[in-house]
């Protein structure tokens, strides 16, 4: 299993909350949790699967809101990236600097890997451009196969 596999680590909702802490930020409870429950997984989830999680790791019910709540502010805030073609949330990889992510998104096993080269935002940028369009996703899909998953198949 490579290291690149696990986006998200404990690792990460310590980072989430250093930078909440170091920008003024609150984390409240709901907002916590949802940071919590997408650290323990290794694929990125969708709303409802963090919901339920969640509700598991609390031992009561959750309120949908607050959670859909929880996560525009974590996406508003670079925490999350929003995976539109699944309607999953990822978290960045690259708290410390606003960047468009690229996400490398496995179409077998769901895992996410995000890798951040700025001429691929650039050259996207140039090339809406000049066709009259402002490009303005904070993050670019690239849908295939994980190293292991291609390994698999080969
Ligand atoms: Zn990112
Ligand atoms: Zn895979």
């Amino acid at each position: 299993m490579h290291a690149h596999s696990h986006p998200a680590t404990p690792d990460w909702a310590e980072q989430v909350r250093q930078a909440c802490a170091r920008r003024g930020l609150q984390l409240t409870g709901p907002r916590a949790g949802v940071v919590a429950v997408i650290a323990e997984h290794s694929a990125p989830l969708g709303a409802y699967a963090i919901i339920e999680a969640l509700a598991r790791r609390e031992n009561k019910s959750i309120a949908p809101p607050t959670v859909y709540r929880a996560l525009d502010f974590l996406i508003e805030h670079g925490f999350l990236h929003r995976i539109e073609s699944r309607n999953v949330f990822a978290p960045c990889a690259h708290l410390d600097h606003d960047h468009r992510g690229v996400l490398l998104s496995c179409q077998t096993c769901g895992r996410s890997v995000e890798i951040e080269d700025e001429s691929v935002g650039a050259a996207i940028d140039r090339a809406a451009l000049s066709a009259g369009f402002v490009a303005k996703g904070r993050v670019i899909e690239v849908a295939g196969l994980c190293e292991e998953c291609a390994g698999r198949s080969a």
